[in-house]
């Protein structure tokens, strides 16, 4: 956990103006996520990823662990091992799956084994949809947007019925298509990462508001992804927060939509 981060090394693009102040190493990354959710009553954090078993062994009081898939490991090996961490409490969700950093499309065949697995435990698979970050082509040669647009899912859900899904970042700038699956599908959820730190106010509180009053808000989750950039947890909440819409809507995508969909008591 010493290990020292340089941006221009870890990143591929210069960094937004929202998180120009990163943090340089991973407990930095630990010991400032942990203050910004005490400063703003966040009382867990779903998180993914290389360290976030140990956080959540760590500091159990404020992360749960979701399991992340390496699409060119071992798929068997990862399966039997994710089974594993559902029956003894040591994961809560699969994901956050890349897919289209892969060069997959959302509905890959490669996943339903696991997606077999969510079913049977009722865990939600969380899916990348839409948005990377810029010249994300030139970075990222098998890289296509429309590989995460959420329509692509809907061809899955015919096989897995009672699959949970939560489609990251709002499938922006599919956010209709979004709007749409969440309409038609009751086990179709979706979060509001990313946008709400790196949209602006104004184009992340149209795309919200519009999808609240057509569809609810109890299926749209709070989000950060805020992977070294535990300065866009304030921006985020603010933004959330301040968006046009009913307080007990606010509340819904602030709590209670995660809460249900995780089967979590009151926390
Ligand atoms: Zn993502």
């Amino acid at each position: 956990m010493t290990k020292a981060f340089n941006l221009s090394e870890e990143m591929s693009f210069q960094p937004h103006e929202y998180v120009m102040d990163y943090a340089r190493s991973l407990d930095d990354v630990l010991t400032q996520t942990i203050a910004q959710y005490d400063k703003y009553n966040i009382v867990k954090g779903l998180v993914s990823g290389q360290y976030s078993q140990e956080w959540a062994n760590n500091v159990p009081t404020h992360f749960m662990n979701a399991t992340r898939v390496n699409f060119g490991g071992d798929l068997d090996g990862q399966l039997s091992t994710f089974e594993e961490a559902i029956t003894t409490g040591q994961s809560f969700a699969l994901g956050e799956l890349g897919l289209p950093y892969a060069g997959y499309r959302i509905d890959a065949e490669i996943m339903f084994p696991f997606y077999e697995i969510c079913e049977k435990y009722g865990v939600p698979v969380l899916l990348h949809t839409g948005i990377n970050g810029p010249f994300a082509v030139q970075n990222m040669p098998h890289w296509r947007i429309t590989n995460g647009d959420p329509l692509h899912f809907e061809s899955v859900l015919g096989s897995f019925p009672e699959l949970n899904v939560v489609f990251a970042h709002f499938g922006y700038p599919f956010t209709n298509n979004t709007i749409y699956m969440l309409a038609t599908y009751r086990n179709v959820h979706a979060d509001i990462s990313v946008l709400n730190w790196m949209l602006g106010k104004s184009l992340f509180h149209r795309i919200i508001s519009e999808a609240v009053e057509a569809v609810g808000s109890n299926r749209i989750l709070f989000g950060t992804d805020q992977m070294i950039f535990p300065n866009t947890i304030p921006i985020s909440v603010e933004n959330t927060l301040s968006l046009p819409i009913a307080e007990n809507d606010i509340a819904n995508i602030m709590y209670h939509s995660a809460k249900d969909l995780l089967n979590l008591d009151d926390i």
